[in-house]
């Protein structure tokens, strides 16, 4: 059965070389075809490649809020770029090399920042769009940081404990040189978690000499477990986020989270964080798709019963076989089995896309049932995708803003560190709270500003941050 769309679309042999079936091009696309930038940082003109798409959305406000050329070419390349090998010993005894990342894409705001992803799938490029959306990410939400991002190319889901161990540690030995508690500081994403984080802090604590204490060289990561310096909520954040955003500006659309149908792509955490707290404030989960199938149920999923089925067998398939409900609820009662083209067509108000890049091509697009795309996942959708959906008029609360929350609560655990305190559950709720709606402000600013769409919107907030502290730092020498 037809599942989850892989990233780029692969697996339905959708891939980035079919062409959009609707005429026209979107306003990055045409980006691509005419700026220079292009050609001066050396980038390929390929609408398909997710960093050159990247950099696409990012000319393109950067010529709304006319954005400095030397800006926009330092932001249109990476600082740095890191790949490692590295051999791991698997349990059979046997050796096999692995390939990392960290690329630090800019630190005009602060220290690198963003997290490390373990999965079979990453390769550059990713990596590169991924660290860039940090750089976005952080001055959107003004946070003092700047954006990188890494991983390592390896199935988490199919190694065990001791050996993702392994591999995390190598992976940190490998690159501690380039990362530091106030340089660059990684968390989890795609296939890491709190554990990952515990055993990289672990090793780089190990490996870094000096004579300051362990919790400062813990700062080194964010997302760890509470145990070792993690924030309370740290967990939820980014699931909290797309919350706070969606209740921030579903109401100017005419949707009450109470009582509204949404749908999820992936859950893992942040798909299921975002079900559960919607679940809790009265929204209604109808559908669920994620790499093992579909699952659709008009009367109500119960998130909260669904969960806990993932966590034990690792995805939603079989829990319409009777997984049940936790809260007895009628009409909660499991789900029927759907395919990917059934799941798309469920109409729902929200869509949270909370998954891999790049899902919702053309094809998905023409066929999504959904006044809003909440966009859990970083880049969900294609150009092409994206101008689908725009002209069908689906609305679009974009990445940086509405998964900003994890990095919000990064930046928390970060500043508890730094300062040896702890906040309560409360108090991160509220600020975190504060920062989203605070954030989603200037978006809305910005959309009136300059006329635009969501996403353009909220690069151009976010751009014109990076823009002023460039202008009063200036370039070297
Ligand atoms: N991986 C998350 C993101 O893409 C969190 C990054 C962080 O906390 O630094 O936003």
């Amino acid at each position: 059965m037809s599942t989850l769309t892989t990233k780029k679309g692969a697996k339905n042999g959708q891939g980035p070389s079919k062409k959009p079936a609707s005429a026209g091009k979107s306003a990055a696309e045409n980006v691509i075809n005419r700026s220079t930038i292009f050609d001066e940082v050396g980038l390929p003109r390929d609408a398909d490649n997710l960093y050159t798409q990247t950099v696409a959305t990012m000319l393109q406000a950067s010529e709304l809020i006319g954005l400095p050329h030397e800006v926009k070419i330092i932001l249109a390349q990476p600082k740095n770029e890191i790949m490692v090998h590295f051999p791991v010993r698997l349990d059979n005894g046997e050796y096999k090399l692995f390939k990392g990342y960290r690329v630090q894409h800019n630190n005009a705001l602060g220290p690198y920042k963003g997290g490390l992803r373990f999965h079979h799938d990453v390769h550059l490029d990713d990596v590169k769009s991924l660290a860039f959306l940090m750089t976005m990410k952080c001055a959107l939400m003004k946070l003092p940081f700047g954006g990188g991002k890494g991983g390592v190319k390896c199935d988490p889901r199919s190694m065990s404990s001791n050996e993702l161990m392994r591999v995390t540690r190598r992976f940190c030995a490998a690159i501690s040189h380039a990362i530091g508690p106030d340089y660059d500081i990684p968390a989890p994403d795609v296939g890491t978690n709190a554990q990952v984080m515990a055993w990289f802090a672990d090793t780089y604590d190990s490996l870094t000499d000096s004579n300051r204490s362990t919790w400062d060289a813990f700062r080194v990561v964010t997302g760890k477990p509470v145990e070792v310096g993690g924030s309370l909520g740290r967990e939820k954040a980014t699931g909290q986020g797309v919350v706070d955003v969606c209740a921030e500006l579903l109401p100017e659309l005419g949707i009450n989270i109470k009582g509204m149908k949404f749908s999820v792509i992936g859950y893992g955490n942040v798909g299921s964080w975002t079900a559960r707290i919607f679940h809790d404030m009265g929204a209604k989960l109808v559908a669920v798709m994620d790499h093992t199938g579909g699952i659709r149920n008009d009367g109500g999923i119960d998130a909260h019963a669904l969960a806990s089925h993932v966590s034990k067998v690792g995805g939603v398939a079989g829990f319409e076989k009777g997984a049940g409900s936790s809260s007895g609820k009628k009409g909660s009662q499991g789900a029927t089995r759907i395919s990917a083209e059934e799941f798309y067509k469920t109409p729902v108000d929200v869509l949270v896309p909370a998954a891999l890049e790049q899902m919702i091509q053309t094809e998905q697009a023409n066929i999504i049932n959904a006044k809003v795309i909440a966009e859990g996942a970083n880049a969900p959708s294609t150009p092409a995708g994206d101008r689908v959906l725009e002209s069908r008029g689906v609305e679009i609360f974009p990445a940086i803003l509405a998964n900003a929350g994890g990095v919000t609560v990064s930046y928390f655990e970060w500043v508890q560190n730094k300062s040896c305190t702890s906040w309560s559950a409360e108090k991160v709720d509220t600020e975190l709270n504060r920062m989203m709606v605070a954030a989603a402000g200037r978006t809305k600013a910005a959309r009136s500003k300059y006329k635009c769409d969501m996403r353009t919107a909220a690069y151009c907030a976010a751009l014109e941050t990076v823009g002023k502290a460039y202008a009063v730092r200036g370039i070297f020498p």
